[in-house]
């Protein structure tokens, strides 16, 4: 028998919408004592079922849905179901023909509640951030060797969200060949060296792709300055198409050499790549007082914030960049500008750009806005699922 848990009234309202989320200031009691990560029966308040959902006594999110029939439950053959689901979605969206490292699995925006999958080469790494994917383990790399042609599946829980769920770390091997620490992972043209293991995310930042490629056309003979660069992410490419020269900046000693290695592993001319190990916000101010201008600024920061509760500072320090940014720009230069957090939504994140603008006394509009790549999609009922912000600008004067 399962248990259940009643929701208040008008709390079912979310449910119905299919958000993936309940709240514990919804719940109004709970029918037995769920255990940690069990699925439970949830109810409307007038006893009607609403979903069959994960257990969580630790998360503020106490609930998180996995089906709304009450015939289907999510076993393991659901499990598998959402796995080639989620395989059938990227084959529409033709990931593999640009890469050979793609995310398989985004969480609640495939339908498994904190399950991050993500392939590179015929390796997979898995990072579970719930106690019910950490219950389901087996079954889900199960279902991913099944689905997928890998050669094995290693774990990387890592992030800190398992603390707000009474996890500690996990990792190691799950199932099938252990990878090696070290990859090349294509992707268009290119190519970059991963540390699956010691890298940051998994190893790298796949929701940038996309607009990795999408650079290319505003860098030919462009003096480019790429802040929080990583490994190079968009160094890479801004080289390949022609920049003048390319300046990397992070805070991450092993990020900004491993920058270098990226230019040569790609044959570009790596007298036209500099690299600077140190903190943006510092950096940028160094160069305006230097007087130092760039045609064209990428800033790909961490998320300020992870949470709406850090908003406000969140907000002051995209505006600072920003600002300092748009005052690097001769006229006619562009602005790559992106937000992760998910606390900042693509309206909050253009005010603060054009804040930024407005302080720096720029004429500056928009060109495109960028949003994460498909393999990383943003399902209609779960709005969070849409954390990758970016705007290319172009400053008129
Ligand atoms: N654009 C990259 C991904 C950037 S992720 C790509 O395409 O791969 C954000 C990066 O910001 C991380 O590498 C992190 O080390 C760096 N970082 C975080 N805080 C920083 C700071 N204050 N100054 C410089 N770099 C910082």
């Amino acid at each position: 028998m399962n248990k259940v848990v009643y929701l208040k009234s008008g709390r079912e309202r979310s449910v119905h919408h299919r958000h993936p989320w309940i709240f514990r200031g919804a719940v109004s009691r709970l029918e037995g004592q769920p255990e940690n990560g069990e699925v439970v029966e949830v109810r409307d308040s007038k006893g009607e079922f609403l979903a069959y959902s994960a257990y969580s006594h630790y998360s503020s999110i106490c609930l998180r849905n996995l089906t709304y029939t009450k015939e289907i439950y999510p076993d393991r053959d659901w499990i598998y179901d959402r796995v080639v689901k989620a395989c059938q979605l990227r084959k529409a969206a033709d990931i593999d023909r640009e890469t050979n490292s793609w995310r398989l699995l985004f969480g609640e925006a495939d339908g498994l509640p904190g399950v991050i999958a993500d392939r590179y080469g015929d390796a997979v790494i898995l990072q579970l951030s719930t106690t019910w994917a950490d219950q389901n383990k087996a079954d889900i790399a199960a279902a991913i060797t099944e689905v997928y042609n890998v050669s094995g599946i290693y774990e990387r829980s890592d992030s800190d969200i398992r603390r707000l769920e009474g996890l500690g770390i996990a990792s190691g091997p799950i199932t099938g060949k252990v990878p090696a620490d070290q990859m090349i992972l294509t992707e268009y043209d290119r190519k970059y060296q991963v540390n699956l293991f010691s890298g940051q995310k998994s190893g790298f930042y796949l929701d940038q792709r996309v607009n990795r490629e999408k650079i290319k056309k505003y860098v030919s003979q462009r003096r480019v300055l790429n802040c929080f660069s990583y490994t190079g992410g968009f160094t890479v490419p801004a080289l390949q198409a022609g920049a003048d020269e390319v300046t990397s900046v992070d805070i991450s000693e092993d990020a900004v050499l491993a920058v270098q290695e990226n230019v040569r592993l790609n044959h570009l001319d790596i007298s036209r790549s500099h690299v600077v190990c140190g903190d943006v916000f510092s950096y940028l101010r160094l160069m305006r007082d230097k007087g130092e201008k760039y045609d064209l600024i990428i800033l790909d920061p961490p998320k300020f914030a992870p949470t709406v509760a850090q908003l406000e500072k969140a907000s002051r320090g995209y505006k600072d960049i920003n600002l300092l940014a748009i005052k690097l720009l001769n006229p006619g230069g562009i602005l790559v500008t992106f937000s992760c957090s998910g606390g900042v939504d693509a309206a909050l994140f253009q005010k603060i750009v054009s804040d930024a603008a407005l302080d720096a006394q720029a004429n500056v509009s928009i060109l495109e806005t960028l949003r994460q790549a498909a393999d990383h999609p943003v399902s209609l009922c779960f709005p969070e699922s849409s954390y990758l912000k970016g705007l290319i600008c172009y400053k008129i004067e």
